[in-house]
């Protein structure tokens, strides 16, 4: 274990560690731009630059530790470099920030204030280049913001294996540019190069100029779209920052997803699918409860399921793979002697979607399945003749197949057809509506916060089965 000196404090670093590493893990902050922690490194930005006495300056990112080194991350020296390294990186750029999406959350504008803070000097004319290069259906890339870090084709070279992006040219007129025979639009990771572009070079369709960052805050949640159950981070606008007219939905909109790193489940990405879960959570929801078809107060519909679930001899549930692991306990311990229940796949994976990979989408499209078959029976629900009563909760239900005596009860959070043929339907909550955990296949367990508020006539699953636990009226 060689003993290094980083700003004098002595530090036992391990002998493969780089001086970035070490300085990293013990609170020296080294700035960086193409450095990344789950990427090979290449050494070419120059921001890392720090002194080691008796060598000058080297770049920390790829520089091994060796016993007794002494380094200095902000010496006069340091700070120097840094500032004419900016200027340099700088040179070329638009420095369109009033524009840029990345304005608020890039590193360039941070460094920029932090280590240098001067207007440029050069006098020649910047050199110009494409600003909207489609890059894909879902990243469009603005070449002059772009200081050629070279993380985004590193990650399709290393990370996501799709060899999608390259650099043409040189000097002053090199242009990231996306590999012919390899479109980046089948990339199922592509998303994770907006995340770690260090600039406003590569920007997402699906955000262009939706919001500004410091509008929105993050909520903590889980993807719920395999079983793999990505950390991530669901953005929405603040409170404080509220839409009072133009378009008010926005506040109760996901404006984006982006990863939140976690070792155990997904490290620092995500899949595409995961950035899209605004058109999972954002269906036409079904917020009535009805007798079919008849809208009624929640009251009513509870109370009439009471009833058909104390009449019924062989009452029989499909439980929902999409349940979160609070809610799948309320079922067993409330309804669980009741029901013979069954575990259901709400989700089947669609067409043209990829089912399964080495990295981490996985072919099981329900976030919750591992939890579920821990509690209930795995396999064909087991229908007879004697079915007289069927309890569907979530989606995922082939209602032809169901006994065509039983009667049914149906738990669902968006708008379908089998909702009003239901003898009871009951809309319930979903999960950006409430807290709770999921268990991933790995057995993982990952908590998910609640962002909106659901409506009134919305129930909450947990909740519900108790209810529904409880004799009906006018029933002893
Ligand atoms: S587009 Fe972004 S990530 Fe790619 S090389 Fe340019 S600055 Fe780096
Ligand atoms: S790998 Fe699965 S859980 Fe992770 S983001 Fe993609 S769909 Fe969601």
């Amino acid at each position: 274990m060689p003993e290094i000196f980083i700003n004098g404090q002595a530090i036992q670093a391990e002998a493969d560690q780089t001086v970035m590493q070490v300085a990293q893990a013990n609170g020296h902050f080294i700035p960086y731009f193409c450095w990344h922690p789950q990427l090979s490194v290449v050494g070419n930005c120059r921001m890392c630059l720090v002194e080691v006495e008796g060598r000058g300056l080297d770049i920390a990112c790829n520089m091994p530790v060796s016993a007794g080194m002494k380094v200095f991350t902000d010496s006069d020296e340091v700070k120097a470099h840094r500032k004419a390294m900016l200027q340099f990186i700088t040179l070329n750029h638009p420095v369109d920030c009033g524009i840029c999406d990345k304005a608020g959350e890039c590193t360039l504008q941070d460094y920029h204030y932090a280590y240098n803070g001067e207007a440029s000097l050069s006098r020649d004319a910047k050199v110009h280049s494409t600003k909207f290069y489609n890059l894909s259906n879902r990243i469009l890339l603005d070449n002059e913001r772009c200081i050629l870090c070279l993380r985004c084709t590193r990650f399709t070279h290393e990370i996501s294996k799709s060899m999608a992006l390259g650099v043409e040219r040189r000097g002053d007129v090199s242009n990231i540019r996306p590999v012919e025979d390899r479109p980046l639009s089948e990339d199922a990771y592509s998303d994770n190069i907006v995340d770690i572009c260090p600039v406003g070079a590569l920007l997402s369709r699906q955000f262009l100029h939706k919001s500004r960052v410091w509008y929105l805050r993050p909520t903590a949640s889980v993807c719920p779209g395999c079983s793999r159950g990505c950390t991530i981070q669901l953005w929405h606008r603040k409170p404080e920052w509220f839409l009072k007219s133009l378009d008010p939905a926005q506040n109760t909109s996901i404006a984006r997803v982006t990863p939140l790193e976690n070792p155990a489940v997904n490290g620092p990405w995500i899949c595409n699918k995961g950035r899209d879960l605004a058109r999972i959570f954002e269906r036409v929801r079904a917020e009535e409860p009805m007798l079919k078809g008849r809208p009624v107060s929640v009251a009513a519909a509870i109370d009439e399921a009471r009833r058909l679930i104390g009449d019924a001899r062989h009452p029989l549930a499909l439980i929902s793979s999409w349940g979160s692991n609070e809610e799948l306990e309320s079922f067993k311990r409330y309804l669980g002697e009741v029901f013979h229940s069954f575990v259901k796949q709400d989700w089947q994976p669609e067409e043209g979607e990829r089912l399964e990979d080495d990295l981490l989408i996985r072919a099981d499209k329900n976030p919750n399945t591992a939890k579920a078959r821990e509690l209930f029976h795995e396999g064909a629900p087991a229908f007879h003749d004697g079915t007289d009563l069927v309890l569907v909760w979530g989606e995922g239900c082939d209602f032809a197949r169901l006994p065509t005596r039983a009667k049914v009860i149906f738990l669902n959070s968006y708008l379908a057809p089998e909702n009003g043929h239901a003898e009871v339907f009951i809309p319930i909550s979903i999960q950006t509506e409430r807290g709770g955990h999921y268990t991933n296949f790995q057995g993982v367990v990952s908590a998910f916060e609640s962002c909106f508020p659901k409506k009134d006539t919305v129930s909450d699953a947990e909740v519900l089965f108790r209810a529904l636990a409880a004799p009906a009226r006018g029933h002893p």
